[in-house]
C-alpha cells in the first residue's frame, strides 16, 4: 500500500527546470508562461488518485440497498479518461460491466462514480480492469461480476509501438469458465441503447 503526497509547489519548480534547463526554453516565452503551474494541478488531480485508501472511495461503496432480483444488471460505454503510468500521455477508456445481485445493489450513477473513481491516475489498463471487479466484489459481494475494457492510448498512437486500442477483460464467481453466461454478456453490450 502506498501513501501519496502530491507537493504542487515542488512540482512546479521541477517542471520550470525541465523546460528552461533541460530543454532550453525561455523563462519568456509566453506559450509557457504558466505552464509549471498546470502541470502541478495536473499531477495533483491524478496522482491523488494512487493512494489507496483515499475517503471518495470508502464513500461511495458506502450506499447500497438490499433487492430482490436474479438477473443481470448491466453498464455499458462509461467513458474514464484516465493516464499511461509508462510515458504519461492521456489513456480513454471505455468500460462495460455486468454483476448478478446477491440481495444487494446500489445506484446505477454510483458505479459510474467508482468506475472514474478508480480510472483517475496513471494506471496501467489490465491493473483498472481488474480493480474494478475487486472493488465490485468488495462492494456489492454479488454472485458474480465481468468487466470488459477497451482502451485508447494515446502513447501508442504517437509512438506506433502497437496499435492504440486493446481490450481487457476480468471476471469472478458465476461468469469465470462459463462461455453462455459470458456469451450473453458480450452480446448485451453490443446492442444499442
Ligand atoms: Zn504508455
Amino acid at each position: 500500500m502506498q501513501k501519496i503526497k502530491v507537493d504542487k509547489d515542488y512540482i512546479e519548480k521541477r517542471v520550470r527546470d525541465i523546460l528552461v534547463e533541460g530543454v532550453g526554453i525561455s523563462e519568456n516565452d509566453p506559450s509557457f508562461k504558466n505552464t509549471p503551474k498546470r502541470v502541478a494541478k495536473m499531477f495533483s488531480d491524478f496522482f491523488t488518485g494512487l493512494d489507496d485508501d483515499r475517503p471518495e472511495l470508502e464513500n461511495i461503496i458506502k450506499r447500497h440497498f438490499p433487492v430482490e432480483y436474479d438477473g443481470v444488471v448491466i453498464r455499458r460505454g462509461i467513458k474514464v479518461f484516465s493516464l499511461c503510468p509508462h510515458h504519461l500521455l492521456p489513456s480513454i477508456f471505455e468500460v462495460s460491466l455486468a454483476f448478478i445481485p446477491n440481495k444487494r445493489t446500489t445506484g446505477f450513477s454510483n458505479i459510474t462514480k467508482l468506475i472514474e473513481n478508480l480510472g483517475r491516475k496513471p494506471v496501467l489498463q489490465e491493473t483498472f480492469t481488474q480493480q474494478i471487479v475487486d472493488w465490485m466484489n468488495k462492494w456489492l459481494e454479488p454472485k458474480g461480476v465481468i468487466c470488459i475494457v477497451n482502451g485508447y492510448h494515446m502513447c501508442s498512437e504517437i509512438y506506433k509501438v502497437r496499435e492504440g486500442e486493446a481490450t481487457t477483460q476480468a471476471s469472478s464467481g458465476l461468469y469465470v469458465n462459463n462461455h453462455d453466461m459470458v456469451m450473453q454478456f458480450l452480446k448485451l453490450i453490443k446492442e444499442e441503447n
